[in-house]
């Protein structure tokens, strides 16, 4: 199977976005019960904003749309800006520490910060498994942890197959809110419409998708769309589950840890690409 599969964990209420203390004390709690390593095991998370990947891509298509030079000035080696090396895109990354410093809170304020553990091989480093049932240990799973937090809504297509399970991110106005988040184009949603002000509010949207694992056709009111979110990019890893032609569905132990550090009720979706 070729599938990309992400399993996003979101508030029952899109619009919730906790506050930093509560974020390091899902962290916390994450490490208590073991889904993701202690801070003493050496493999730290990393964190990236936003901000920083546009300001690099900024960069990037100011060099390009710079208006067109007399011919003899593009021979004779104008200074040009030049393209940031790719490097500098992808080293956007940052350790993110744990315990967390001023730093890590400052990070999880951002207008848009993403927080991610690589685990591979969980039951081999003594890490729980997030998914309901265990994964083999001839093909031991691999996969980023995820914390998601965002001022403007992130949204993500459920089924990229046939292109179902999109979120309209048109305003009641007309106006759309989307706009792309460098430099890898992922889609963002404006909370508030520039136009007219109204909120968006993605619970009012009616999604219909393909359930990836199923094929059956189903309606939720607003798709992947959140300010925060845990996800489980299995990148190709899937959860067994799928394999068999089940939905993934995340431990019940997991589903706890999360929702009682955050105090809010959470749901599950899987988006495959
Ligand atoms: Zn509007």
């Amino acid at each position: 199977m070729g599938v990309y599969y992400v399993h996003y964990l979101i508030p029952l209420d899109n619009s919730f976005r906790p506050e930093p203390e509560r974020i390091a004390a899902l962290i916390d709690a994450l490490a208590a019960a073991r889904f993701i390593p202690r801070p003493e095991a050496g493999d730290g998370p990393t964190y990236f904003l936003d901000d920083w990947r546009r300001e690099a891509a900024e960069r990037t298509t100011s060099a390009a749309q710079e208006p067109p030079k007399p011919w003899w000035k593009r021979i004779f080696g104008s200074k040009a800006p030049e393209r940031p090396p790719l490097l500098d895109l992808v080293d956007v990354e940052r350790p993110f520490a744990v315990p967390l410093t001023e730093e890590s809170f400052a990070a999880l304020a951002d207008r848009a910060v993403t927080v991610g553990w690589t685990i591979e091989d969980p039951l081999a480093d003594g890490l729980a498994y997030p998914f309901e049932q265990r994964p083999s240990r001839d093909d031991p799973p691999n996969y980023r942890l995820l914390i998601e937090a965002s001022e403007d809504f992130r949204t993500e297509t459920i089924n990229r197959y046939d292109d179902t399970g999109t979120v309209d991110p048109h305003c009641r106005c007309g106006a759309d809110l989307s706009y792309s988040r460098a430099p890898f184009e992922d889609v963002a949603i404006r909370r508030l419409c520039p136009s007219c002000g109204a909120r968006f509010e993605p619970r009012e949207r009616l999604v219909t998708f393909t359930n990836g694992a199923t094929g059956e056709s189903q309606t939720i009111h607003g798709g992947i769309c959140y300010r925060f979110a845990v996800a489980i990019d299995c990148e190709k890893s899937i959860p067994p589950a799928i394999e068999d032609g089940k939905e993934g569905k995340l431990s019940r132990r997991f589903l706890r840890v999360c929702s009682e550090a955050l105090g809010v009720e959470l749901h599950e979706l899987g988006s495959y690409s």
